[in-house]
């Protein structure tokens, strides 16, 4: 192995939490970080091009394109698990929903023994890593961040008839989903400016390439962290094929995503010591809760074909407007080819009791040839009906010892006791409500066959059997290294990794409890207060 290049920081994984940190971290011109990323630079036009969101999905080079084991629960089918792989991570393949969740979410973290970490300490890091371009109040939004934030010009039409469906059943419109409360329904915000798509290597990393104490690695994978006495002085990594080593003067931190962050971890002698042990790993540190508390938004589909070519498709009669949208699009950059697809949705409560949305509807006016695809030939349009705050609990596990495996990756869906208040149950009153919005008069021009569920599932059985052949995921895994006090509990509330020195994890793992929504936004903010986190116990 060659002789290690020394910096104050090494950051594993270059996705949404890993591009601020590097780029908040070198601000002050003299702090050296080495960011350390397994996939390749972002050059794929697609991924700049929102419309390319539906390549980009199954898009091998920049998608690690997991599969779950076989589910007991789900009919036995694997379950697809998409993940950023390159520079951005997931923000370069994702829906572009720019979605912060729930102030309960953050107060209830917040509860749960995490001080700092409430809806009110984190909107100002919300607000820092984005310029909206509609919004400029100064409570909420603000036009200093980089991350360039907005609502569509030209949403697809039947988005407005989707939120005038909800209307029409006395469903609120809301003024804007980013305000603490997202219960209602409107058009999305979306992570998109002058039709490209902005991702967290856009937007904050590539202005801060060529600062001098930052260090950019690509196609170099982490394979263990070296401890040593009780802490983390560097890391191992495989640069095509080649051993190398970097050593981290002040600390590593982990940012490789809620699947890959614990299996790092788990590589490294930090986990579970029975799950250690079986791949013959030496334990470090026994840490029971590495891997556990996987959550994830399970979601149904609610679709409909359509006899018009108003939706997003690929049809005979669509191909003139395909055309003329491409021209705009490549001439002004204006069009269809600029949207992201899934621009509208609501949040609902399927008991009003509750304190936060447990429901979210994701409006998709495209036909799905089969579950999981985005577009296919025709025309149709559906709702995925998410289940927002799952109570059964999956595990990330190892496959073996080798990073180059890729980790088992077990969501458990539906594994919660079955009650009244079970995911399946809110899941199911989710699709009702579904199907009611989308059998408004509002859709009747627009409305052809349902193709899922089939007309003829209508019964509580028969639909849960729908969901367990045709649910899938949304592609917000959280929770597996959960910030806490508890013994489950990975990283404390400053987000170091509990009895190692020297370590931190600062993404989307940390989150205890998934949020009311997508998870983009939540996870830019876990980085934005983790940088200062970092800077703060620097400065001692
Ligand atoms: C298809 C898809 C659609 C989505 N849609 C939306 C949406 O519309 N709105 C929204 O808010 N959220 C969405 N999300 C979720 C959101 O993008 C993620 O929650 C967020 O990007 C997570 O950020 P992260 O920093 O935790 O991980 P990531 O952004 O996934 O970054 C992890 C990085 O670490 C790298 N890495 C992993 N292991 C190693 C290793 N051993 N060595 C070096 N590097 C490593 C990975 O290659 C990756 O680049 C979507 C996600 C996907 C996949």
């Amino acid at each position: 192995m060659s002789e290690a290049e020394i910096f104050d920081y090494a950051i594993i994984g270059a996705g949404t939490a890993g591009c601020i940190l590097a780029r908040r971290l070198t601000e002050d011109g003299k702090t050296t970080v080495c960011l350390i990323e397994a996939g390749p630079p972002d050059k794929h036009p697609l991924i700049h091009m929102p419309l390319g969101f539906i390549r980009m999905l199954f898009e091998p080079k920049h998608n690690w394109m997991f599969m779950g084991p076989p589910d007991p629960n789900m009919k036995n089918r694997p379950t697809f698990a998409p993940r950023g792989k390159g520079l951005g991570g997931s923000s370069s393949i994702n829906g572009m929903i720019y979605m912060r969740g729930h102030r309960a979410d953050y107060d209830g973290w917040a509860k749960l023994g995490n001080s700092g970490w409430g809806w009110n300490d984190m909107l100002p890091y919300m607000r820092k890593s984005v310029f909206n371009e509609n919004y400029k109040d100064g409570k909420l939004h603000d036009q200093k961040g980089e991350l360039r934030v907005k609502y569509l010009e030209e949403p697809n039409p039947l988005n407005h008839v989707f939120v005038e469906a909800a209307q029409s059943l006395q469903k609120k419109k809301i003024p804007d989903f980013n305000a603490g409360d997202n219960e209602g329904f409107s058009i999305f915000q979306v992570t998109i400016s002058n039709g490209r798509r902005t991702t967290a290597a856009t937007a904050f990393l590539h202005p801060a390439m060529n600062r001098p104490n930052l260090k950019v690695m690509t196609e170099a994978q982490v394979s263990r962290i070296v401890i040593e006495k009780g802490r983390a002085t560097g890391v191992e990594l495989d640069v095509g094929g080649q051993k190398k080593r970097i050593s981290a003067r002040k600390e590593v931190i982990l940012s490789a995503g809620a699947f890959q962050s614990p299996q790092v971890l788990m590589l490294s002698g930090i986990g579970d010591p029975a799950e250690l042990k079986k791949h013959g790993i030496g334990v470090q540190h026994a840490l029971p809760g590495v891997g556990k508390n996987l959550q994830e938004h399970i979601s149904a589909p609610i679709h409909f074909m359509s006899p018009r070519t108003t939706s997003y498709g690929v049809s005979f009669a669509a191909m003139p407007k395909i055309a003329w949208n491409f021209l705009r699009y490549v001439t002004t950059r204006k069009g269809f080819f600029g949207n992201n697809i899934v621009e509208s949705g609501g949040f609902i409560k399927t008991d009003p009791s509750l304190d936060r949305p447990d429901i979210q509807h994701i409006f998709v006016p495209t036909h799905q040839g089969k579950p999981g695809q985005l577009l296919a030939w025709g025309h149709g349009y559906r709702i995925t009906c998410c289940l927002l705050h799952p109570k059964s609990r999956g595990e990330i596990r190892l496959s073996s010892a080798n990073v180059h495996d890729a980790p088992v990756i077990d969501f458990k869906f539906f594994s919660d006791p079955p009650c009244p208040r079970s995911d399946m149950e809110v899941l199911i009153k989710g699709i009702k409500d579904a199907r009611r919005i989308l059998m408004t008069p509002a859709f009747d021009y627009y409305r052809g066959a349902a193709v899922w569920p089939a007309e003829n599932v209508q019964t509580d059985d028969a639909l849960r059997d729908f969901v367990r052949e045709f649910s899938s995921t949304v592609f917000h895994p959280a929770g597996t290294c959960k910030m806490g006090k508890d013994d489950m509990a990975v990283v404390d509330d400053r987000l170091r990794v509990r009895g190692i020195k020297g370590l931190r994890v600062i993404d989307a793992s940390i989150m205890p409890t998934v949020t009311t929504g997508n998870t983009n936004a939540p996870t830019m903010a876990i980085a934005e207060k983790g940088a200062d986190l970092v800077k703060a116990d620097a400065r001692g």
